[in-house]
C-alpha cells in the first residue's frame, strides 16, 4: 500500500521503517490525512505477519512540529458551528473530535507489535505524544534535537495522552515543570527524565531503533503491565505530600491564574495518576474539551499560532510584487541598535556593510556582533565555524560608496532630524536605483523624514525593538508616499531575519510605543494617587504583563521618558501632557539623577550582581501612601489592560493599524500584553465591546477621561460587533472565494 505522507519499507529482519515525509512541506505536521494514514499503517503492519516491529522516523531534518494549525483552527470552527446549530450536543461532539488523536495513539500503543520512534530532529507537541505512545524512543544527539510539549504557550495543553504518559515516565515535579512551561528539552535531558530510552549519534539512530526491536522490545507500555507503579509512588506518598500542596501555589505565582491550559495540566496529572490509564486518558480528554472552549485558548491560538504564522508568511505583502532575493544590505549607524541589526542580518545569511562616521565607530559596531556571536557559541546555539562565517559577512566601513551594491539600507543613526537628513542624502547619492531606504527611528514620523528623500516611494520605516537579537517583532511603517515595492522588500527582509512584522501607518510613536506609553503613564497616575509602588508592579504582573511598568520604564530609561514628554509638549502644546507626570519624571531625572537601569538608579535600585534589584525605597516618600487594603487590586489590573486596549482601539479608529491581527500580535510580541488575552484587541473582543465600553466608562468616572470609550467602540458595542468581525482580516480572501 502506498501513502502520501509516509513511506514504509520492511527489511529482511521484518522491521518496517515508516518514514514520515510530507510532500511540499518544510516540516511534518499532524493533519487529518496524516492521522488516517498512520491509522492505516498500524492496521497494515499488524495484519502483515512478516512485520515484527515498526520504526517510525522523519524524512526531514526535523521530526515534526506537532499539530497543523489548520486542524486546530478547524476544531474551533467545528465547535462554533455546532454550538450555533445544536448547543446541547456541541461539547459532546467536540469531546469525540479531540479524542481521535488520543484514540489513534492508544491503538498504536496496544497494537501488539513493538513500535520505536527514532527522533532525528525537533519533536514537539502531538509528535512527541505519538512518540510517547511508542514502546521505545531513540533520539539523535544532534544539537538541533529539541523535545517539547509547548501547547501551554498557545493556551491549550498536551491533549493526546501527553499529560498521562509524561507523568508515568518522569517524576511528577519534572513532568509538571516541563508541561506547564512548555520548555524545550535536549535529547540528553529527555533521557534523564526517562522520556527517551537511548541517545545516539545521528547516523546510529535507525540501527539503534531497529536493534531495540531485535533485542525483544515488549509491545506493552509500562502502565499496561501488571503491578505498574508511577515514578515516586504516585499521589499518596510522603514525597507527593511535599509536591502537591505547593504545586498550585507555584503555578499561581507563575501565571496568576490567567492560564486555564496550565491549570488543566495540574488537574490532569493529579487526577489521572490515581486511576487506570484509560480512565486517565478520558480525564485528559474531558479537560482538553473544556479548555478548548475557553476564550483564552481561542484567542491565544488565533494570535500566537495562526496570526503569527500568517504575518510571518507575508499576510500583508502587497500582491504582484516579485520576491526580493536580498544579498547585501547596508546599515548606517553602528551604535546600540545598528550593530545588532547588522548582526541579526548577517546571522540570517545576508552580507552587511556597516557604516559609521569613522572606522573606529564602525569597528566598534562589528565588535558588538562579535560579543553576541561569542555568547551564542558559549550557549551552544552556534558552532565556532558558524560564528566566524557570520562575522565575516559584516564589513565595517566609513565610506558611503560601499553601499553601492546594497538593495536595502537601514539607518540607525542618532535620533535627530538633521543628522538623519544628512544621512538620507549621503546614502541616496550612492544607492542604486530601485534600492530601498529604511529608517529605524522610534519617534520621528516617516513621512517627515521621507521629505529629505528624492525617492519617497522607496522610503519606509523598519522599527526594531531592543534587544534586537531577542525581540521577535519589527514594526514596518508606511509613510504617506511609501510604495508597494518598498513594503514588499521590507517584509522580505523581515522574513529573511525570521522576525514577525506588523505593518502600520505613520503616527507619533507608531503602534507599539503608543501603547507602551499608556502603560507607563497609568503607573505614573497610580504613583501620584499614592498606590504603593510594589502594588503597582504586582497588579501589572497579575494582570498578565511580564514586566511591571516601573521596571519597564527603567529599562527604556526614565530620561528618555522625560525627553518624550518634553518633545510632546513642544510639538503639541502643554495640554498634550499631564503636568503631574512631567513633575514626577523630571524630579526623578533632574533632581534625583535616576535614569533607569542604565545608571543603576531608577524606580528600582540595581545593586551589583548577584544581588537583585529592588524598588527604590524613597519613591514611597514622593506622595502620601494609600493602604494596600483600601485599594482594589482587580481595578488596578483592569486599568493597565484597559488603557492599553483603548490605545490599540484608537490606532484602529485612526487607520494606523488596519488589521486586528497586527495589533494583537504586535501587543504581545512588542511589550508582552497579557498573552492569555490574545492581545490588546482580542482582550476587547473576548469580553465583548459592550462589556468593555461599560468597564471603560466606569474607570473614566474614577480615573480620568483617558478611559473614555471612543466613538468606534461605542458603535461596536451598540451593534454587537467585534474587531475581527468589523475589520475582518480575511475579507479579501472570502470575497475572492
Ligand atoms: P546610538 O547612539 O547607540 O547609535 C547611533 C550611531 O549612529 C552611533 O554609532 C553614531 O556614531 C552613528 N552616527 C551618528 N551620526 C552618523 C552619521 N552621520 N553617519 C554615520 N553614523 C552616524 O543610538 P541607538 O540607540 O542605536 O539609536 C539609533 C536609532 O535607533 C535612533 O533613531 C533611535 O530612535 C532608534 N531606536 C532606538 C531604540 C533603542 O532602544 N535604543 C529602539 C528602536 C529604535
Amino acid at each position: 500500500m502506498s501513502y502520501t505522507n509516509f513511506t514504509v519499507a520492511t527489511d529482511a529482519d521484518g522491521i518496517a521503517l515508516v518514514t514520515w515525509d510530507m510532500p511540499g512541506k518544510s516540516m511534518n505536521v499532524f493533519t487529518t490525512e496524516v492521522m488516517e494514514e498512520l491509522n492505516a499503517i498500524v492496521d497494515a503492519t499488524v495484519a502483515d505477519s512478516a512485520v515484527k516491529g515498526v520504526v517510525i522516523t522523519s524524512g526531514k531534518s526535523t521530526f515534526s512540529g506537532g499539530a497543523d494549525l489548520s486542524m486546530i483552527k478547524a476544531m474551533f470552527t467545528f465547535y462554533n458551528d455546532e454550538k450555533a446549530a445544536n448547543p446541547d450536543t456541541a461539547a459532546q461532539k467536540l469531546f469525540d473530535l479531540v479524542g481521535r488523536m488520543t484514540g489513534l495513539f492508544r491503538k498504536l500503543e496496544t497494537c501488539g507489535k513493538p513500535w520505536v520512534s527514532a527522533i532525528n530532529g525537533t519533536c514537539m507537541g502531538g509528535a512527541l505524544e505519538m512518540s510517547l505512545a511508542c514502546h521505545g524512543r531513540v533520539a539523535s544527539n544532534a544539537k538541533s534535537v529539541k523535545i517539547a510539549l509547548p501547547e501551554v504557550k498557545v493556551g491549550i495543553f498536551p491533549g493526546a495522552g501527553g499529560t498521562q504518559r509524561v507523568a508515568r515516565l518522569a517524576d511528577a515535579q519534572s513532568a509538571l515543570q516541563m508541561m506547564t512551561t512548555g520548555q524545550s528539552l535536549s535529547a540528553s535531558r529527555a533521557k534523564a527524565m526517562n522520556l527517551v530510552h537511548q541517545v545516539v549519534e545521528p547516523d546510529q539512530l535507525i540501527p539503534a531503533a531497529k536493534q531495540m526491536i531485535k533485542d525483544g522490545l515488549k509491545p506493552v507500555a509500562p502502565w499496561d503491565e501488571k503491578g505498574f507503579k508511577v515514578p515516586g509512588g504516585g499521589i499518596w506518598t510522603p514525597a507527593s505530600a511535599q509536591l502537591w500542596p505547593a504545586a498550585p501555589a507555584i503555578l499561581r505565582r507563575e501565571t496568576a491564574g490567567n492560564y486555564p491550559g496550565a491549570l488543566a495540566i495540574l488537574k490532569c496529572v493529579y487526577e489521572g495518576l490515581q486511576v487506570p490509564f484509560d480512565t486517565a486518558l478520558k480525564i485528559e480528554q474531558r479537560y482538553f474539551t473544556q479548555v478548548l472552549q475557553t476564550t483564552e485558548a481561542f484567542s491565544m491560538i488565533r494570535s500566537l499560532f495562526i496570526s503569527m504564522q500568517e504575518l510571518g508568511k507575508g499576510a500583508r505583502r502587497p500582491a504582484g510584487q516579485p520576491k526580493t532575493e536580498l544579498k547585501r544590505i547596508g546599515v548606517v549607524g553602528a551604535g546600540f541598535m545598528g550593530a545588532s541589526i547588522a548582526y541579526v542580518s548577517a546571522a540570517a545569511g545576508l552580507e552587511v556593510t556597516l557604516i559609521d562616521r569613522d572606522m573606529d565607530a564602525a569597528n566598534k559596531g562589528k565588535a558588538t556582533g562579535e560579543g553576541l556571536a561569542k555568547d551564542s557559541v558559549g550557549k551552544g546555539r552556534l558552532t565556532q565555524d558558524e560564528a566566524v562565517a557570520i562575522l565575516a559577512r559584516i564589513t565595517p566601513s566609513a565610506d558611503y560608496a560601499d553601499l553601492k551594491d546594497a538593495s536595502l539600507v537601514i539607518e540607525a543613526v542618532f535620533e535627530d532630524r538633521d543628522v538623519k537628513k544628512a544621512v538620507i542624502e549621503a546614502v541616496e547619492e550612492v544607492l542604486p536605483e530601485g534600492a530601498i531606504f529604511a529608517s529605524n527611528t522610534s519617534t520621528l514620523p516617516i513621512s517627515g523624514l521621507a521629505k529629505n528623500s528624492k525617492r519617497p516611494a522607496d522610503f519606509i520605516g523598519i522599527h526594531f525593538f531592543s534587544p534586537v537579537e531577542k525581540m521577535m517583532l519589527t514594526e514596518v511603517i508606511l509613510g504617506k508616499e511609501t510604495g508597494d515595492k518598498a513594503l514588499a522588500v521590507a517584509l522580505d527582509y523581515v522574513a529573511a531575519i525570521k522576525k514577525t512584522p506588523i505593518v502600520v501607518n505613520d503616527t507619533r510613536g507608531f503602534f507599539v510605543n503608543r501603547c507602551v506609553l499608556r502603560y507607563m503613564s497609568e503607573s505614573y497616575d497610580m504613583l501620584i494617587e499614592g498606590v504603593p509602588p510594589a502594588m503597582i508592579e504586582n497588579a501589572a504582573k497579575m494582570a498578565g504583563m511580564p514586566v511591571g511598568p516601573l521596571a519597564l520604564n527603567d529599562e527604556v530609561a526614565i530620561d528618555l521618558s522625560l525627553k518624550i514628554l518634553k518633545a510632546t509638549a513642544a510639538d503639541l502644546g502643554d495640554k498634550a501632557i499631564d503636568p503631574r507626570h512631567m513633575e514626577l519624571v523630571s524630579r526623578m531625572v533632574e533632581k534625583e539623577g535616576r535614569f533607569g537601569r542604565k545608571n543603576s538608579k531608577g524606580f528600582y535600585d540595581y545593586p551589583p550582581k548577584p544581588a537583585k534589584k529592588s524598588l527604590w525605597p524613597e519613591l514611597k516618600t514622593f506622595y502620601p501612601q494609600k493602604k494596600a487594603d483600601d485599594l482594589d487590586i482587580e481595578v488596578l489590573k483592569q486599568r493597565f489592560l484597559v488603557t492599553i486596549a483603548l490605545e490599540a482601539a484608537r490606532t484602529v479608529e485612526e487607520g494606523i493599524v488596519t488589521d486586528p491581527r497586527e495589533a494583537d500580535v504586535g501587543s504581545i510580541l512588542g511589550f508582552g500584553f497579557a498573552p492569555y488575552t490574545g492581545g490588546a484587541l482580542s482582550y476587547i473582543d473576548g469580553m465583548g465591546a459592550k462589556a468593555f465600553v461599560e468597564l471603560a466608562e466606569k474607570l473614566a468616572a474614577s480615573y480620568g477621561p483617558h478611559f473614555k470609550p471612543t466613538p468606534l467602540l461605542k458603535d461596536m458595542a451598540a451593534k454587537g460587533e467585534t474587531f475581527y468581525g468589523r475589520f475582518d482580516p480575511y475579507r479579501g480572501e472570502k470575497e475572492a472565494a
